[in-house]
């Protein structure tokens, strides 16, 4: 093995080489070597683990230079094509701007802006003033504070309310959410103390009076967002939790999860708190995510009094988690949206939600055709019916019919074609289901569908 490594071409041999000098037409020389090095390193290892036992030839090794010069030039996070149908897919970000948004970005992020700046006095002002009108007008909340993410909002609140102080919540609402949130791993790094109260399906406002005592910091509550409780079931409501807190001084939270701004059109009967129906109830505090089901950029929006969003706002943990000026700026462009009932299907979020089964069905239909025309022998291709998921651990129970693609490649394994796909410049991520690669139309943009078929026949074409 030693004598395999000491044969392991040197940089400046490869350098050297005639070959070499066909890299530096498409890269510079500090990254093609940067490259050489990567693949040399690779080589070592692989033959320390017996995986390689004979040096390639100096071409081939210039070969896999160049292959990894252009892999270590492109950015690591990068545009996909969502075809799982999964409307807010949180691995693959979660809600899409609209345009208005990313103009705001745009403007914000290319421009000096008053982010922390008063016009009307001419002197130091706050950055979370600027979204907090708008939240203003369409919530009635009297005050709020926007932060990172919901997660950051919810420790904020119990940070502030309930440290070294127990937090009464059902035991039936102790939630999970992925990325490995668990508010009892948030309380205890606030440093509030977890008191459970209830069963798993059963929880009365007689529960929580029971554990109420003068260690108590905050009345929680929580919505189940990624799964429902069914059957012998009873739950507390806001509005009886709100008359407890009254009653005994304490204050009630409301971690709401996705946050629906509005009911959805149509009436559908979704089973998601509407934040606008809380915040008359004489809830103290409520949070929930802005690239959930609202269709904004990464943040959580906290909505309470004046009192409460003061006390918040003079910790210093928000500091810490404070938004970015794109995250502002695309938030209340967003909110903007929802003041006109017209302009809210501008969110894809909720257009996606809301596309009806019919035009899903046609834009099936004409894909389907444009792919038949153009991949003929390669791949058999049949419109199929498909129920799509809202996701971001929202509404679990809620399937969307739609339609979207089934294909199946005749010169490759399925397990080949999904690779490829996901391989591709710019990757399209379907599923497998009933040995066919399924493309849930619903989470195709438009403008990408001239891209998914050049994708699919790309995918099909190379080494068949
Ligand atoms: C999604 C969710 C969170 C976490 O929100 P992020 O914005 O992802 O940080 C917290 N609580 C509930 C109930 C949720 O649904």
């Amino acid at each position: 093995m030693d004598s395999l490594l000491r044969k392991i071409p040197k940089v400046d041999e490869v350098l050297k080489h005639e070959q070499w000098q066909q890299l530096l037409v498409s890269y510079s020389q500090d990254a093609a070597k940067d490259a050489l090095r990567a693949v040399l390193e690779e080589l070592r290892l692989n033959i320390k683990q017996k995986k390689v036992t004979a040096i390639p030839p100096v071409e081939r090794i210039i070969e896999e230079t160049g292959r990894r010069a252009a892999e270590l030039s492109k950015p690591g996070l990068r545009k996909v094509i969502n075809g799982t149908g999964v409307v807010i897919h949180t691995n693959l970000g979660r809600s899409l701007l609209a345009k208005p948004a990313i103009d705001a970005l745009v403007s914000i992020a290319s421009n000096y802006s008053n982010l922390e700046y008063d016009l009307k006095i001419g002197k130091r002002g706050d950055r979370y003033e600027h979204c907090s009108s708008i939240l203003q007008r369409l919530t009635g909340a009297e005050a709020s504070l926007v932060v990172n993410n919901n997660a950051a909002a919810v420790l904020l609140v119990l940070d502030t309310f309930a440290q070294g102080k127990e937090v009464v919540i059902a035991r039936g609402e102790l939630i999970e959410i992925g990325g490995s949130f668990r508010i009892p791993d948030v309380m205890r790094k606030s440093g509030a103390i977890l008191r459970e109260v209830g069963t798993t399906n059963r929880t009365f406002s007689q529960d929580y009076e029971r554990a109420l005592h003068e260690n108590t910091g905050l009345l929680m509550k929580a919505h189940t967002s990624n799964y429902r409780i069914r059957g012998f079931v009873h739950e507390t409501t806001v509005t009886e939790l709100v008359e407890l807190g009254k009653r005994y001084r304490v204050p009630v939270f409301y971690d709401a999860g996705s946050g629906l701004l509005w009911p959805l059109k149509g009436g559908r009967a979704f089973d998601e708190p509407v934040i606008t129906n809380f915040t008359h109830t004489g809830l103290d505090i409520i949070s929930f995510s802005a690239d959930k089901l609202l269709g904004g950029p990464q943040a959580g929006i906290i909505l309470g009094k004046t009192a409460h969003i003061d006390a918040m706002k003079k910790n210093p943990l928000t500091r810490a988690i404070r938004p970015d000026k794109f995250t502002l700026a695309a938030l209340e462009a967003t909110l903007f949206l929802y003041i006109d009932e017209e302009k809210r299907s501008q969110i894809p979020t909720l257009e996606m939600i809301q596309q009806d089964e019919t035009s899903l069905k046609r834009r099936a239909s004409r894909l389907a055709a444009v792919l038949r025309a153009r991949s003929s022998a390669g791949l058999s291709v049949s419109v199929v019916s498909l129920t799509s998921e809202v996701g971001g651990g929202s509404l679990p129970d809620v399937a969307l019919p739609s339609y979207g693609l089934a294909l199946e490649p005749r010169n490759m394994s399925l397990l080949l074609f999904e690779e490829r796909l996901r391989k591709l410049e710019t990757p399209i991520i379907a599923r497998i289901g009933h040995d066919r690669l399924l493309i849930d139309v619903r989470t195709i943009r438009k403008v990408d569908e001239p891209l998914l078929i050049s994708g699919i026949a790309a995918a099909l074409a190379d080494g068949t």
